[in-house]
């Protein structure tokens, strides 16, 4: 069967170091195309509650455990789909620079999660991947 090229786009969030200048940015391709407003809104996307972090858990290590090094599920799509919506509402540079490629790349992710869809039936992510 033939490799179809991956176009989808890989956004990366740092919030993990505070110190870093890229700390709150949403990056795509080596460029921050969006600075995070309000960080707890931002974490809550992905399911993160004040309860945790009443708990002692930060956000970083719940995405970092809950998605990235979870070993049993792949949730690239799920996160990448959270982040483009987020980025729908809050970033008009996004909107400006992206917005005609959206529904292309939410559509794509759509069918990457069908493939796995077993993946979110463990996830924690809103409000899609929760009924
Ligand atoms: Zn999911």
């Amino acid at each position: 069967m033939k490799n179809t090229k991956n176009t989808i786009p890989r956004f990366i969030f740092h919030l993990s170091d505070p110190c870093s200048e890229k700390y709150r940015g949403i990056e795509l391709n080596g460029e921050i195309i969006h600075w995070i407003e309000d960080t707890d809104r931002f974490v809550g996307i992905f399911g993160f509650t004040p309860d945790m972090r009443d708990a002692g858990i930060s956000p970083e290590e719940f995405i970092r455990n809950e998605y990235i090094n979870n070993r049993n599920f792949d949730f690239t799509a799920c996160m990448q789909t959270q982040i483009i919506e987020y980025l729908r509402v809050h970033s008009k540079n996004f909107m400006h620079k992206h917005g005609s490629l959206c529904e292309k790349w939410l559509a794509d992710l759509a069918r990457m999660r069908e493939r796995s869809h077993a993946v979110c039936t463990a996830c924690k992510i809103t409000p899609f991947c929760i009924d």
